[in-house]
């Protein structure tokens, strides 16, 4: 069933919820469907993922190029998702972030988070104890630090296809080494071909058979259970390409729930009990 009647201000706020903690006077409501599919889930940690530049028309036109992707959403919750303006990547990723509207977290540059007294929901969960981090390009994670209790950056060096996998990598890592609860992590093969070298619709294939097989690496060493929302920060926002998500302003929201591969009774204190 497609639900279009949230949008990206809904994110955070749900993931308040599920950990139990608040964000201040948010701009966004809590997605009741998530909570009910959290339900008596025994969630041991959550992943966001924001993928960079997909909307919902490019999401379907991939089709099986990104079949993981599709069966997480046939088997989890797949939600159409308003994004918010300007549609540009920080900004939006501070609205997924924080659940305020741009115009009350004024996050334009990555520049302004270093100093802005507005806090994601990264960080209201470390304040209450509940580990988080960030695995974001470099300037990001930097702009992150002592927010959050891992913000690990990662350098374009060897071209987005190794940058994702590094990414991929070290959310693994994270998850398994720092016993994180809370991780974000943006991919971005695909508006970065789209923005740099795309030349052709099989290019656009390529870089999304990049972010599904990561998508898949994820799901295949998850070892704990894991609640995994997936989404991206806005559509296709290269004039060349804005045809393929036909103007459209909705963003892919899927929810999936993967249960761990032991049910582990460790960390305990790290284990986050869904409310019903
Ligand atoms: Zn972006």
């Amino acid at each position: 069933m497609v639900l279009t009647t949230y949008t990206q201000l809904d994110i955070a706020p749900t993931i308040a919820r599920i950990l139990d903690i608040r964000i201040p006077d948010h701009d966004g409501k809590e997605i009741w469907e998530v909570m009910r599919y959290t339900e008596g889930k025994n969630i041991e940690q959550i992943l966001l993922v924001i993928i960079d530049g997909i909307g919902v028309t490019l999401y379907t036109k991939l089709g099986d190029t990104i079949q993981d992707l599709k069966k997480l959403s046939r088997d989890g919750l797949f939600f159409e998702c308003k994004s918010l303006p300007p549609r540009i990547t920080t900004p939006n990723i501070g609205t997924i972030l924080t659940g305020y509207t741009p115009e009350h977290h004024l996050l334009y540059k990555v520049a302004d988070v270093f100093y802005t007294p507005i806090r994601s929901v990264l960080e209201i969960a470390s304040e209450n104890g509940i580990k988080s981090g960030i695995i974001i390009e470099t300037m990001g994670a930097k702009s992150m630090l002592n927010r959050v209790d891992v913000a690990i950056g990662v350098e374009n060096t060897r071209g987005i296809v190794d940058y994702d996998r590094r990414i991929t990598d070290l959310a693994l890592k994270a998850f398994k080494l720092e016993n994180v609860t809370l991780m974000a992590i943006h991919l971005r093969a695909v508006d970065n071909c789209l923005h740099h070298y795309a030349e052709s619709w099989e290019d656009v294939m390529y870089s999304a058979t990049t972010i599904n097989g990561n998508i898949k690496r994820l799901i295949d060493n998850l070892s704990k259970s894991t609640l995994l929302l997936i989404t991206s920060d806005h559509p296709v926002h290269v004039p060349k390409w804005a045809y393929v998500d036909n103007d459209s302003i909705n963003v892919p929201l899927i929810v999936y729930y993967k249960y761990g591969h032991k049910n582990s009774t460790e960390n305990l204190d790290q284990t986050v009990s869904t409310k019903a």
